[in-house]
């Protein structure tokens, strides 16, 4: 029996084969054009070790040339040339020791074939995530967070998973922002495991923390140690999110700021952050803001005292101007206004203004009462040369007043 509905809906699904034909197409050139194609390929990678390229070719004659470009997700495309063999396959092992891909990095590639007529013709795009398969890992899904871990039973993946939802509506009552694609957290039991894979992955991973142009963050709690999934999920997710709602520009913000948000969406804080804060206050030894713009510093005493300020000075920010002035901060720095400029844009002061005002009154370092202390023999030259004056002024009342008396 014919349903007359597939006729429509068949013509409908033709209709988008087509275009979505002239959509690749127009890309790249078309599959089989020209007297062949590429039948089968395939990456298969040993992480921090190598990626094998593998390709199939069939044309009608024969193969000058095959070539494989490689491109990681935010990354430089690189092509590479294949061995070709006598029955049509193509192979290039990828050295990815002395060429570290990035850790879980999404990545593209795809082959061109040149054949002896001087044909030329390509193969559809392939892609694959560089995950560092030295370890098995276990995988849970909510909506928006997949959490992965390789030590530890299924109740340690399911409170992954629990800080993640935490984590994400943590963040949200900082600064308004939805999940818009899925995010990734890599849970190691080991820091050397950890410190492995980053090294392996390039340099694009900072310790333990995000890469958040790919979705990706990687981070070091042991099972032992489930407590502290409530401090690192969120901070990454932080990164994360926010990464999703500005793109690239997300990297035009301060890193005290970007710092700043994570710690503060950290269910499980920090308890040596407050005493790092105190101690840096009491010495007279705290960094400003403007040093920590750019980067933080790498030692981790310094690090550790970074993290404070950059948690505290948001905190306080947020008090102040709330989730309003805070994303309008975020804008600001986004737009790609300096450290300075963007907090007097969106919060109308300077940031050394704000600076001063959050060691005031978050801190409690009273540098208006320091600075009026300092003023102290301005203001008894100013009193003298009032008070000289009025002795006059009295004096001639007090004579005025002997007078008039007599009278
Ligand atoms: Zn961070």
């Amino acid at each position: 029996m014919k349903n007359p509905m597939h006729v429509p809906s068949m013509k409908r699904l033709a209709l988008l084969l087509l275009g979505l034909a002239i959509m690749l197409g127009s890309a790249r050139p078309a599959k089989g054009q020209g007297g062949g194609e590429v039948t089968e390929a395939r990456a298969e990678h040993r992480f921090g070790e190598e990626v094998q390229f593998f390709a199939r070719i069939q044309s009608a004659g024969a193969i000058q040339s095959v070539s494989v470009t490689i491109r990681p997700a935010g990354g430089l495309a690189q092509t590479q040339a294949m061995s070709v063999n006598a029955d049509g396959t193509a192979g290039y092992r990828f050295d990815a020791l002395t060429n570290p891909l990035p850790a879980f990095a999404r990545v593209v590639y795809w082959f061109d074939v040149t054949l002896a007529d001087g044909t030329r013709f390509a193969s559809a795009q392939q892609e694959f995530i560089y995950s560092d398969n030295r370890f098995d890992w276990l995988g849970l899904n909510s909506q928006n967070v997949r959490v992965h871990w390789h030590e530890g039973d299924a109740a340690f993946g399911a409170a992954a998973l629990d800080a993640a939802q935490s984590g994400i509506e943590s963040v949200q009552s900082l600064v308004p922002i939805e999940p818009v694609a899925p995010m990734d957290i890599y849970i190691y039991a080991r820091g050397a495991d950890l410190q492995s894979a980053i090294d392996l992955g390039g340099k694009s991973w900072m310790a333990g923390h995000a890469s958040p142009e790919h979705g990706v963050a990687m981070i070091l709690v042991s099972p032992d140690r489930a407590y502290e999934l409530d401090r690192h999920v969120p901070h990454e997710l932080a990164h994360l999110l926010l990464y999703q709602s500005l793109g690239p520009r997300y990297y035009n913000l301060p890193v005290w700021l970007r710092e700043g948000l994570a710690t503060n969406a950290e269910i499980y804080p920090n308890s040596d952050l407050e005493a790092t804060l105190t101690d840096a206050v009491n010495a007279n030894a705290l960094f400003p803001l403007a040093d920590l713009c750019t980067s933080f510093p790498r030692e981790s005493v310094s690090a550790l005292q970074a993290y404070a300020q950059a948690k505290s000075f948001v905190r306080f920010l947020i008090d102040r101007f709330g989730t309003t002035g805070l994303s309008a901060l975020i804008s600001a720095y986004a737009d790609g206004m300096n450290c300075e400029q963007g907090a007097n844009r969106a919060l109308e002061q300077p940031l050394s203004q704000l600076e001063i005002s959050w060691r005031d009154s978050a801190l409690g370092e009273n540098r208006s009462g320091v600075a009026a202390a300092n003023l102290l023999p301005y203001f008894i030259v100013i009193g003298l040369a009032m008070v000289i004056p009025l002795w006059g002024w009295a004096a001639r009342i007090v004579a005025r007043r002997k007078l008039a008396k007599r009278n």
